[in-house]
């Protein structure tokens, strides 16, 4: 399957998987996880219906890297490969599997904008390589796939954001920086860290955000509708409100505020040639991303492995296991 339709597919479903991220991989007591885990024991909070016990409180319970965390789908579909069973050896598909669906999803939506001729033929590969032999999978060499889809990102960033003037911010450190109703329409930000940086009302259209940091990030009205290469995972790790556009293949975060307070962002709105007082469009969204890369989950000590941008980083956390 191709196009946005297969963007589906890399979606977590809790449901259908053996708790495969709560288990596999190891996290580190930090503030984002309350204890450590050594990878391949079951955390303390997983019940023995593989259901999180603590799902509707993570961030208060100190676990906010769980509520960040997304498995891009390779969680069900490890779960659900034949003549495997939850030990080791799915633990180590599972994380290979985890980056490679990661890569998936970029490809799709490089595939989605049109401009990466290269997209689909790269997605058969991975497919065929997922679905293929466990411990040739469990070997791959992830970084090398990392830079291959890399080259084919690049491109279609490029391709986008051509002629749009944006700004050259690759790997920029902008922690904490003020970049409230910044013009940052095509700009690239990849590997960025924008840790806490104030992104309020921020113009981030057709920005290229592939691996940027957005960890606590404000991105009250900020405008990512078409922003490239967000990941769920990201916009997870940053603070939003209903006037935050955010891609329409991604869900809003229920942590996200309802409203910003009457007219906090009208400035920045009507510096983007909005009428006063309409709030952005509120969406899912189109996105791709992610930190680290390495198959574990990182805590918010800077422990993340940067991986220069070419391709995604992960990180920050894990998906939260409903208990409905
Ligand atoms: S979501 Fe986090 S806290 Fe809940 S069971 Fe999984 S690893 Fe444990």
């Amino acid at each position: 399957m191709t196009g946005r339709g297969s963007a589906e597919r890399l979606r977590a479903d809790c449901a259908n998987c053996a708790g495969l991220c709560c288990v596999a991989l190891p996290f580190t007591a930090s503030a984002d996880f309350a204890v450590d885990k050594p990878g391949g024991k079951r955390c303390g909070n997983l019940t023995t219906d593989n259901r999180c016990s603590i799902h509707a409180r993570l961030r208060e319970s100190g676990f906010t890297g769980c509520a960040v965390f997304d498995c891009f789908g390779a969680g069900q579909r490890v779960t659900g490969r034949d003549g495997l069973t939850p030990g080791p050896e799915m633990f180590a598909v599972f994380r290979v599997t985890r980056q490679l669906h990661e890569l998936l999803w970029l490809l799709t939506e490089a595939e989605a904008i049109g401009h990466g001729e290269e997209a689909p033929s790269l997605i058969a590969e991975i497919d065929a390589l997922v679905e293929g032999d466990a411990e040739v999978l469990r070997n791959v060499d992830v970084d090398a796939w990392r830079a291959r889809v890399g080259v084919v990102l690049e491109q279609v960033s490029h391709q986008v954001r051509d002629g749009l003037g944006g700004r050259d911010l690759r790997r920029a450190d902008l922690m904490g920086a003020r970049l409230r109703g910044e013009r940052l329409r095509g700009a690239s930000l990849r590997g960025a860290l924008l840790i806490a940086a104030d992104l309020r009302g921020a113009d981030l259209r057709r920005a290229d955000l592939l691996g940027a940091d957005l960890r606590d990030a404000d991105l009250r009205g900020a405008d990512l509708s078409d922003s490239l290469f967000v990941t769920q995972a990201q916009v997870n790790a940053a603070r939003g409100d209903a006037a935050t556009a955010v891609p329409d293949t991604l869900t809003r975060p229920a942590h996200w505020l309802p409203s910003p307070p009457p007219g906090q962002h009208e400035a920045s709105q009507q510096a983007r040639g909005m009428p006063r007082g309409k709030a952005t469009p509120v969406g899912g969204g189109t996105g791709v991303g992610g930190r680290s890369g390495n198959g574990q989950r990182t805590g918010r000590g800077g422990r993340g492995k940067r991986n220069g941008g070419t391709g995604p980083r992960n990180g920050t956390g894990r998906p939260g296991r409903r208990t409905e």
